[in-house]
């Protein structure tokens, strides 16, 4: 089978880097080559044209995207993203991280992603909802709450989700509304949904610095993505100590050595829609934000930031990856010679993906749960995966990324391995 080039150069997108860490984590395993060679190929992937009538009159037809990499061991999940730089092999590979990810946590459910290449900033809400809704038209008979869940993702929201809901609800004739998660809770979405992702992430925070000795009281936070993710990572971590001295959004960022407060930085990007500007601070670029001086680096925002370039810029002790893919396989071997400490996309962010999941299940069941009992339940599957991947690291001798891969892809390989081949 063809394996992926490791050169610097092609392995700068993220299908190459996903293919890369798979293949490093099949070697690793010793994955016959039947499984790994089922891995490496999503089950399926869809390209629809999404003509959408705009405010003026005119058509604008946009590309969509599904990508359903594995439903071995359950239907596929994961998030729909509006943004121009979305291209099939992006969706492909964020499908197949999703796999891994809901194998970590140890939820039912394979990968599964999304997306339209548009530029949402510069649409209308009616814009956007019609060209949601012929999407999700074009998407009806592959997805649904046995197939597969959509969910919010970059510049999507619950509002997002109501429109896909509500479009496969009416053409099937009846509520569905385990057919996406991260909807709104008036519609049978969960509390503490929209803060998942960032809360998951300070769970691991946490018990990675209590595991390297490291105090949380005044440890230093830089945030790359001031958005759902970064923005919800920074609100919760301050009241258990830690101080953000740094954040960013697509515009640039925001330094204060001394802390920002995050209420501050909430309130000017809800008034301004950036964290620029923020009272009380300096402007820094994106860039510079990930060289800052700081205990721990969350990148946030999108894939491929942290490179062999990148990296030895890096003063972090610990990265915690909000983001899916921010690090190339270049960047992540520039980390271990750093010695920095990573806690990887699919251990970091898996919070939002395994608060879906307890969605879906009230969803189906009619029956709903308190939010104490959402992060109560979040805090246990979180602690329990970190402590399940450090135990790999540890056993294997591999860095935090290798491990969470081997735990991620060893789960779905022995759930292929029982179903067989069919026929
Ligand atoms: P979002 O749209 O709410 O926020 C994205 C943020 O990134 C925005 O503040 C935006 O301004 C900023 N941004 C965009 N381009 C940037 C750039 N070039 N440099 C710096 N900042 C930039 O999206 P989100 O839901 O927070 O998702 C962010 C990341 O987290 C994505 O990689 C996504 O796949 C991942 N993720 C999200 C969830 C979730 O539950 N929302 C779960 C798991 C992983």
């Amino acid at each position: 089978m063809a394996q992926s080039d490791t050169s610097d150069v092609k392995i700068a997108g993220p299908l190459e880097t996903a293919l890369v860490q798979l293949d490093q984590t099949a070697e690793l395993l010793q994955l016959e080559q039947s499984i790994h060679g089922k891995l490496r190929e999503p089950k399926r992937v869809v390209r629809v044209s999404v003509p959408t009538k705009m405010d003026d009159g005119d058509v604008e037809v946009f590309v969509g995207y599904r990508s359903q990499h594995n439903m071995d061991r359950g239907p596929c999940k994961g998030g729909i993203r509006y943004h121009p730089g979305v291209t099939m092999e992006e969706v492909m590979a964020l499908s197949m991280w999703m796999t891994w990810k809901c194998a970590v946590v140890n939820v039912p459910f394979g990968g599964g992603k999304g997306g339209i290449a548009c530029n949402p900033k510069g649409m209308s809400m009616a814009e956007l909802e019609r060209m949601t809704r012929r999407f999700a038209s074009e998407l009806v008979d592959i997805i649904g709450p046995d197939i597969d869940i959509p969910a919010p993702d970059v510049y999507t929201n619950a509002q997002t989700m109501a429109w896909i809901m509500d479009t496969y609800s009416m053409n099937a004739g009846h509520v569905v509304p385990a057919v996406v998660t991260g909807k709104p809770v008036e519609l049978g979405g969960s509390l503490g949904r929209d803060k998942a992702t960032g809360l998951g992430c300070v769970f691991v925070v946490r018990e990675a610095l209590k595991t390297l000795g490291m105090p949380i009281e005044g440890a230093r936070m830089a945030v790359q993505g001031f958005g759902n993710v970064g923005s919800w990572y920074s609100r919760l971590i301050e009241p258990i100590g830690g101080k953000v001295v740094a954040a960013s959004d697509s515009r640039g960022g925001v330094y204060n050595p001394n802390g920002i407060a995050c209420a501050d930085l909430v309130a000017h990007k809800k008034e301004t829609g950036s964290v620029v500007g923020c009272a009380g601070t300096d402007g820094i670029t994106n860039e510079e934000l990930l060289a800052v001086d700081c205990e721990v680096l969350v990148p946030s925002a999108l894939e491929g930031v942290i490179t062999s370039e990148t990296a030895p810029t890096i003063k972090a002790k610990v990265i915690a990856e909000g983001a899916n893919g921010p690090t190339t396989p270049r960047g992540q071997e520039a980390l271990n010679d750093k010695g920095i400490f990573v806690l990887p996309d699919i251990l970091a962010n898996a919070g939002g993906v395994t608060v879906s999941y307890f969605e879906w299940v009230q969803s189906l069941a009619g029956y709903f749960w308190s939010e104490e009992e959402v992060d109560t339940q979040l805090e246990k599957v979180m602690v329990t995966a970190f402590e399940r991947v450090h135990a790999e690291s540890e056993k294997l001798g591999v860095d935090m990324r290798l491990a969470a891969s081997a735990v991620g892809v060893g789960r779905v390989a022995r759930a292929v391995r029982l179903r067989g081949i069919y026929p």
